[in-house]
């Protein structure tokens, strides 16, 4: 049975990505008790499947490093993950949370030897890799994930290849009789941090994500150029496995427009970007269709190193629809609005800048939560002691992320701080 104790003086925190990480360290370095609740089998969000960070091009493994480390350092936090929340009532100071917990069939004896994943033959689709590659039935998401625990896929449960990874397993770390639990805590604050998802591609038909094979997004493009990644850090077209040296950026795909996401991100202008120093670096050439590039504040420097790179140019212009031409290559075709000439120009790969969604459905979010047309959650002050932290609350980078999480850090420690001032 997992133990949780929590007062109302306690800050519950859903999601354990950057922010949320960021949130409960923050808090818990104050003096505060902290309940990270992740619904993955570890925490670090949607960074951990960077390849590299823009401004500077540093791995997002140093970071989230220093977070553990934190974290594991901290016992004023309790990280509960492949936890979520079903139920949250009450109002600012007196929160009722009901968290239910998956198994994950592996007990803290688990030293991440790996033995049960050698001994295992079933694979699944790799959320992680966004389905670029499969995982085993017993697996560890990434070499940093954390806690450093492996994970059973639940649709192994009653199969032999369970029995055999539990047979594996020297320091009896699997439990295959493992059930859900729930858990219900009182808490004083709620800082919801559950981040974003990648737009649905398959939406946007014009560009035919779901029929060509050489069209892929963006998120797709951080895992193929990670080392550890799904193609070992090579970027290889899906049709033929052969390595792309002609890329194609669509900017905008699926958003600022009104018949998919109507707002803009603002991130995905530097991600393509960033991409294409990922392509210069294999040796490729890139082109970049876009509306116009969004590359705000010091951002201004990273874009002028890459339009004085000699492998990328860019097209402004709003592509109209992919076709596919010979050797799967998909063709772009539309109006370059410089100029005004039409264009149908193939690429051997098709990187669409998709756009960031919030990832929680709104509706199970507390009844009265203060929600943006776009369904990012508001810090508007009318929503008590709950507060949305990173991109959560707007699509944001890691850096505007960082900072809106410490900012909801001081909110919920004054909540508490109020509550302990009343009692007291
Ligand atoms: C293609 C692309 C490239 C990018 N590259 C960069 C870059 O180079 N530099 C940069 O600064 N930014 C970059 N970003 C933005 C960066 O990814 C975000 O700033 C960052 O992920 C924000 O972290 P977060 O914690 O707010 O959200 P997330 O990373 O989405 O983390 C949210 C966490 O909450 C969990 N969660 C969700 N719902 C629930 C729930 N109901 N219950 C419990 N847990 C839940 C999730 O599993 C996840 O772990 C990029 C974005 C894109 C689209």
């Amino acid at each position: 049975m997992t133990d949780v104790v929590a007062t109302n003086e306690t800050i519950l925190v859903v999601g354990g990505g950057v922010s949320g990480m960021t949130t409960a360290l923050e808090a818990a370095e104050a003096g505060k008790q902290v309940i990270l609740v992740e619904k993955r089998p570890y925490v670090g969000g949607r960074i951990s499947q960077l390849y590299k960070y823009f401004p500077k091009l540093c791995f997002p493994t140093c970071g989230l490093e220093i977070n553990q480390r934190r974290a594991k350092m901290n016992p004023n936090v309790t990280v509960l993950t492949m936890a979520e929340v079903s139920s949250l009532t009450g109002s600012e100071g007196n929160y009722s949370a009901t968290i239910k917990i998956s198994p994950r069939y592996v007990n803290e004896n688990c030293t991440a030897c790996g033995a049960c994943e050698d001994a295992v033959e079933a694979e699944f689709d790799d959320e992680y890799n966004y389905g670029l590659s499969k995982h085993k039935g017993a697996y560890r998401a990434h070499r940093m994930a954390y806690p450093e625990r492996y994970v059973i896929d639940p649709a192994m449960i009653g199969t032999a290849d369970a029995d055999k990874a539990k047979a594996a397993c020297k320091f009896d770390a699997i439990d295959l009789d493992m059930q859900e639990e729930t858990v219900e805590l009182k808490v004083g604050a709620v800082v919801y941090a559950t981040g974003w998802k990648p737009y649905d591609a398959n939406k946007i038909q014009p560009y035919g994500y779901d029929r060509y094979p050489n069209v892929i997004t963006s998120v797709e493009f951080e895992r193929m150029n990670d080392p550890m990644g799904p193609t070992g850090g090579k970027i290889l077209r899906p049709s033929d496995g052969k390595e792309a040296k002609d890329i194609a950026f669509i900017q905008c795909a699926g958003s600022r427009d009104r018949n998919y996401l109507k707002h803009c991100s603002r991130i995905c202008c530097m991600a393509s970007l960033k991409q294409t120093t990922y392509a210069s670096d294999a040796g490729a050439k890139s082109t970049i269709y876009y509306i116009d590039i969004r590359a705000i504040d010091r951002f201004e420097d990273f874009y002028q190193n890459v339009q004085n790179d000699e492998n990328v140019s860019f097209i402004k212009s709003k592509v109209a629809n992919i076709t596919l031409g010979e050797n799967d290559n998909p063709v772009l075709n539309g109006v370059d609005t410089e100029g005004y000439n039409r264009y149908a120009t193939p690429h051997e790969l098709v990187v669409l800048a998709v756009g960031m969604e919030p990832s929680i459905d709104a509706s199970t979010l507390p009844e009265g939560i203060s929600i943006n047309e776009h369904g990012f959650i508001e810090n508007d002050g009318t929503n008590g002691g709950i507060f949305a932290a990173g991109c959560a609350s707007d699509a944001l980078d890691v850096n505007r992320a960082v900072q809106s999480a410490t900012a909801c850090a001081l909110k919920a420690i004054q909540v508490v701080n109020r509550v302990a001032g009343s009692e007291g």
